[in-house]
């Protein structure tokens, strides 16, 4: 490493961890002085409303099962309306990063506070990003009001996550971490976080997908994507959340699959800029040397190994899109290690569409 010269910044979240730890809600509500909470979850999971809303007795004040994915502007405006018409000073969102997204639209818009109770690995509960869908389109931000003011991870609640999701969740989790690998502003403290996080990660999901109700595993998913989702909320991102993104909104595809889909392919895109990241990527793989394209072979080889999809067509993107695709992910500036080329993005996307391997 170069002599150190670098900038660390975080905001303070209080993170509870452990199996059972949602009892601990009552008092880390009283903890806020908060005492009217809205419980969020999607509708196919009203039933874990009710039951966070059981916990919190009289400091609950309703179950809200209307979260959806992408945070569309109604489904947010109705949230909204619901919290001010029950006089919640608090959301409760026990989910994934759909549920999480509507207690952030929520305080984006009225500033109601929130605690996060995490159930997949995609980490947007320790992040102050914020994702809204109008007319086809999600816009997304950066604010600070909107990250929980507590988050308490529960692995028992992520116990009944379908493995094919459990899988697909977690290599989200190791994108936010990778890519924290080689940010212009991650500082030592996110480059040992991120590291840790995929470790973390690439440890559970081989043991979730022999075992799915592993409780040890899903401890250390979930700890895993505490530690990337930290990495996502502090640094800034590349090409392969630029692309995710672009691509995720576009043509409406699945978050998490996507994500596994481009993630080796994007790094070997950016391997040869970023060897040190590289490195450490290759460490946490547990791989004792990870030269050149090494880590996103092994990441390439996990992938198939835990029966995700392995291709764009796959999960539903038409190859008439694909010149488009390169132009959108080209369109506008941000910081990569590797200079972003159309043509060399094209091919890049071609391959992932195909499945071709890592090279
Ligand atoms: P999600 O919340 O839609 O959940 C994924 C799937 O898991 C759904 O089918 C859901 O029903 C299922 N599920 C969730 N909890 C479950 C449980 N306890 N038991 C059984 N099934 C369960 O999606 P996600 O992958 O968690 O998050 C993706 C969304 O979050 C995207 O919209 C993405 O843009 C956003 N996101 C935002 C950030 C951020 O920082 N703002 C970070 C990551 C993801």
């Amino acid at each position: 490493m170069s002599a150190l010269d670098f900038v660390h910044e975080t905001r303070p979240a209080r993170v509870v961890f452990g199996a059972g730890a949602r009892r601990h809600l009552p008092r880390e509500l009283d903890a806020l002085g908060l005492g009217r909470a809205l419980v969020l979850t999607t509708p196919g999971h009203a039933a874990l409303g009710h039951e966070v809303a059981a916990l919190l007795g009289s400091r609950g004040v309703g179950v809200h099962a209307g979260a959806v994915m992408h945070v569309p502007v109604e489904a947010a405006r109705v949230a909204a309306d619901t919290a001010r018409r029950l006089g919640a000073d608090v959301c409760v969102a026990a989910g994934g990063g759909s549920t999480i997204g509507l207690a952030k639209a929520i305080a984006l818009e009225s500033g109601l506070p929130s605690v996060a109770l995490p159930t997949t690995y995609a980490g947007s509960e320790m992040t102050p990003l914020y994702g809204l869908t109008e007319g086809g389109q999600k816009k997304t931000g950066r604010d600070w009001r909107v990250m929980p003011r507590v988050v308490v991870y529960d692995p028992e609640l992520s116990r009944d996550l379908p493995v094919t999701v459990s899988m697909a969740s977690g290599m989200n989790a190791v994108a936010h971490a990778a890519e924290g690998l080689y940010a212009q502003d991650a500082s030592p403290l996110h480059r040992v976080t991120a590291q840790e996080g995929i470790r973390a990660i690439a440890r559970a999901l081989p043991r979730l997908h022999a075992t799915p109700n592993d409780a040890e595993a899903r401890s250390d998913a979930l700890y895993g994507a505490w530690l990337c989702g930290s990495v996502l909320g502090q640094v800034q991102m590349g090409l392969h959340h630029k692309i995710c993104h672009t691509l995720g909104g576009a043509f409406n595809l699945p978050h998490a699959e996507l994500h596994t889909v481009m993630l080796p392919h994007t790094l070997a895109y950016n391997a040869s800029a970023a060897p040190q990241a590289m490195a450490a990527l290759g460490q946490a793989l547990g791989l004792a040397d990870a030269p050149g394209l090494a880590a996103p072979r092994a990441l390439q080889g996990l992938n198939a190994r835990l029966s995700l999809p392995a291709t764009l067509r796959d999960i539903g993107l038409p190859a008439q899109a694909l010149n488009r695709a390169a132009e959108l992910a080209a369109s506008a500036p941000y910081p990569n290690p590797r200079p972003i080329e159309r043509a060399a993005l094209r091919e890049l996307l071609q391959r992932a569409f195909e499945g071709a391997d890592v090279a």
